[in-house]
């Protein structure tokens, strides 16, 4: 069978979603998303769900401050809830990052953000249960916080389709079609063909796969990125601040049912490649250990939580953390992918820029930054902890 539309989006995550969404929103007739699984089986519902504010240039930052003022107004917006939680976020850095932390600061409030950089001392007033020991300063976002992938994905889709758009689940892609160096559409494991001028690699963990389809080769590595799940003692009091500890190496964000969600902010995943498709197997307790130990030390009434379980996420990541919002080099063919491990604070902005792309009307924020071709002009190396600080 063969039918046609205007924009195939492949992947139905929180990235497919958002622009599903805001395609529909520009007036793009036909959107059709396929979805190999179900929408947010990939990284998007294993995610923690942070939304922190501290990026390295002003274009991210820019798009993480459209993004949150999206979550604030999540119902008004899209007509459900996006699960924000605004309990504030600290950053923790050290004595050597604070001459970076107070230049990064400079950018974020020229452009709106809220935050207030804190003497190590000062950290017990706004979250008492942090240790600064050996902090040289911490970063304090109000606003910050975190909230719910799975429900933002469904919230998009949802609304999308009101605006017109067809999503189809279990309909993986399997071939995309060109002709003199144009795409030309896509065909589903299920027999489906579909004739589109334009089709979008929104598949996330996959999406190197789903190039190699169209013969175009992404400079992305699919990094482990395991989390852990604990149970706080009861007399640790109430749900505190998600705590980003980039001297000590962890982080936490609070969950409902008295649990904190952790992991590690040292280790460089991209040095660890794992297959997406081993996506939410069960992490050991020995790596566990390593990482509750430094979570431990960043909030040490912690120390005497439960652990509950861990489980194996995985980054798609390029070589500058930052993903590639672009068309790639087969007209027509976009690629929404190499997210690294920042996809869903800043989905809302990416949906927004990867439509005005495809419909070609004004960005919200420069694309340059997340040209396609950037990688071949010059080497960049970088890791996960330098797309909060360079
Ligand atoms: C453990 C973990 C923690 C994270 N923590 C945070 C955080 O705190 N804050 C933050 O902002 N971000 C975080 N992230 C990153 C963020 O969640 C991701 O960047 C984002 O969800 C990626 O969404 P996506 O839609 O691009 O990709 P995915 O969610 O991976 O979606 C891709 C989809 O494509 C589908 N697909 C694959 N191949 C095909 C095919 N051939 N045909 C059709 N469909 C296909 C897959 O089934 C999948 O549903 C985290 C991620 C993980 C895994």
């Amino acid at each position: 069978m063969t039918s046609t539309a205007d924009v195939v989006i492949i992947g139905g995550g929180v990235t497919g979603a958002s622009l599903a969404f805001h395609l529909t929103g520009l007036g793009v007739g036909r959107v059709l998303v396929l979805e190999r699984r179900f929408l947010a089986a990939g990284g998007t519902g294993h995610s923690v769900g942070i939304i922190r504010q501290l990026y390295p240039t002003p274009e991210t930052s820019a798009m993480v401050l459209r993004s949150l003022r999206v979550f604030q107004r999540f119902r008004d917006v899209v007509g459900s809830e996006a699960g924000y939680v605004g309990c504030g976020a600290l950053i923790g850095v050290s004595p050597a990052m604070r001459p970076k932390l107070e230049t990064t600061l400079a950018v974020q409030r020229a452009l709106g953000i809220r935050a207030e950089l804190l003497e190590p001392d000062d950290v017990a007033r706004v979250e008492p249960r942090v240790d600064p020991a050996g902090l040289g300063a911490v970063l304090y976002e109000p606003e910050s916080g975190y909230g719910d992938p799975t429900a933002v994905t469904l919230g998009y889709a949802g609304a999308a389709r009101r605006r017109g758009a067809v999503i189809e689940q279990s309909a993986e892609v399997v071939a995309i079609h060109q002709a003199g160096g144009r795409v030309t559409g896509v065909t589903t494991a299920g027999g489906e063909r579909v004739d589109a001028p334009v089709v979008v690699n929104a598949a996330g963990l996959w999406s190197p796969g789903v190039a190699r389809l169209a013969g175009v080769e992404l400079p992305i590595v699919i990094g482990r990125h395991p989390v852990f799940v604990v149970e706080r003692d009861p007399s640790f009091g109430g749900p505190h601040l998600v705590y980003l500890d980039l001297a000590g190496g962890s982080y936490v964000r609070p969950e409902t049912g008295n649990l904190t969600l952790t992991g590690s902010l040292t280790d460089d995943e991209a040095e660890h490649p794992m297959d997406p498709d081993l996506l939410g197997g069960e992490a050991g307790f020995e790596e566990a250990s390593t990482i509750l130990e430094r979570t431990g030390r960043a909030v040490p009434r912690l120390a005497d939580a439960r652990y509950r379980r861990g489980y194996a996420g995985a980054f798609d990541i390029t070589p500058d953390w930052m993903p590639i919002l672009d068309e790639s080099p087969v007209r027509g063919f976009f690629i929404a992918a190499g997210l690294s491990g920042h996809g869903f604070k800043l989905a809302p902005a990416v949906g927004e820029l990867m439509a005005a792309l495809i419909a070609q009307t004004t960005p919200p924020v420069s694309p340059a930054p997340f040209a396609f071709g950037r990688f071949t002009r010059s080497t960049v190396a970088g890791t996960f902890v330098a797309s909060y600080l360079r």
